[in-house]
């Protein structure tokens, strides 16, 4: 195994981090955990600016700030480039970066990457951990998970007991409220109280959650999403996922287990899927799929079947090249996912999909005919085409996600933190 370990590349973002909600609406949340998280997604805002975007009087938010200041848990900084009215440079709140340290990870078949945040949400470290891609027990995930977290806390002269939960997420159905793994790709056991396992390997408060997940949390605390109401994100990489997100909260379903947009069923008694069902969405378009499909299709003496990224490549490399097996392959899958992406919009109608995943490189995946034919297959055919971005993010971006995860675990915990 390949432990690489390299400081983020990643610019720190001055425009904070975390779902930018209208604060008109009752969260549950306490004015002091709303005032915390405002203060975090906003980056900087003077108390003012605070006041106004709570609707809460200048004097109640001058003692909400008062208590955050004295946890440690907000800090007050001056911006030394202008001056107010009484010639004072104004002074701006910001979240304390050491006010607590969240890691996440992302754990897949052959690579694990973890990035280690602080509590305003700014990446300090990074590590990535290259292993032998086949399924494992969870004793060996957890021996490889916690290899990758001690290189990131080393590299950052941190220790586990001064993390404040880790943010952990794999492929697979994964039920996040009750800590619970169902089924995952990558391991070989089933039914496990994955959280509480993590837990006790690793002393460190630990949330999990299915991979697709991560990317969508990705992108409503740091991308594109952070201040969208409504969006879906579909991920196809080994397998097809969703996420998707509803008034700027995610969707989860009633057990975790929603948003399996990669086991709907595209065909009666259809292709076998890894899940054990049949004619799910995910046995026709996945790398699995395409792989299977090329092994049968295709003169094996033409690939090198070492793995399946490798055949995988090859298969893209020969449809580029014009043969017409290999194309018709990846035309076939194309056609698949257009009618996945159509059911999506029937169902939801999100005024954005966005496309993510390593995947997204084999362009067919977002050529303009998938494109057409999705929205032939959308009920309505005379509006304008559904918004579909491509966000062609690798692990690290990911593992963002898992790192979100973390934070919002603990956000409510960190503002409700007593003196
Ligand atoms: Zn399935």
């Amino acid at each position: 195994m390949n432990v690489e370990i390299s400081q983020s590349p990643l610019p720190e973002s001055p425009t904070g981090c975390g779902p930018i909600r209208p604060e008109t609406e009752n969260t549950g949340s306490s004015l002091r955990s709303r005032v915390f998280e405002t203060v975090r997604s906003a980056g900087r805002i003077s108390r003012i600016d605070l006041a106004k975007r709570l609707s809460v009087s200048p004097a109640s938010i001058t003692a909400l700030v008062g208590e955050l200041l004295d946890l440690g848990m907000l800090q007050e900084q001056s911006d030394t480039t202008r001056t107010t009215s009484r010639g004072r440079p104004p002074v701006a709140l910001s979240v304390q970066p050491d006010a607590g340290y969240v890691v996440g990870i992302k754990l897949s078949r052959a690579n694990h990457t973890a990035l280690l945040v602080d509590a305003a949400g700014q990446p300090l470290a990074q590590a990535s951990l290259t292993c032998t891609p086949r399924r494992r027990s969870v004793s060996q995930m957890l021996l490889e998970t916690g290899q990758v977290l001690d290189a990131l806390l080393k590299q950052a002269n941190l220790e586990r007991s001064d993390i404040a939960c880790i943010g952990l997420g794999m492929p697979g159905m994964i039920d996040h409220a009750a800590g619970h793994m169902v089924w995952s790709p990558i391991l070989t056991e089933v039914d496990l109280p994955l959280r509480r396992f993590a837990e006790d390997a690793f002393g460190v408060p630990v949330a999990v959650d299915n991979d697709a997940n991560l990317v969508t949390l990705a992108e409503l605390w740091f991308g594109k999403g952070r201040a969208m109401a409504d969006f879906a994100v579909v991920t196809i990489e080994q397998g097809v996922g969703m996420g998707l997100v509803i008034n700027h909260r995610l969707y989860r379903g009633a057990g975790s287990l929603g948003m399996e947009l990669g086991h709907t069923k595209v065909q009666m008694d259809g292709a076998l899927c890894q899940c054990g069902q049949r004619g799910c969405l995910e046995a026709y378009i996945a790398d699995y799929a395409l792989v299977r499909e090329a092994s049968t299709a295709l003169d094996s003496s033409h690939f090198d079947t070492a793995t399946p990224e490798v055949m995988l490549q090859q298969l893209y490399e020969q449809a580029k090249a014009g043969n017409e097996a290999a194309r018709v392959i990846f035309r076939r899958a194309g056609r698949f996912l257009a009618l996945g992406l159509a059911n999506v919009v029937n169902l939801f109608d999100p005024p954005l999909i966005i496309l993510s995943g390593e995947r997204m490189q084999y362009d067919y995946l977002y050529a303009d005919d998938v494109l057409r034919e999705m929205h032939a297959l959308s009920l309505n055919r005379d509006a304008a085409p559904q918004k579909v971005e491509t966000h062609a993010w690798g692990d690290l971006m990911w593992a963002h996600g898992a790192a979100a995860l973390a934070l919002s675990e603990i956000a409510d915990a960190m503002a409700e933190r007593r003196g």
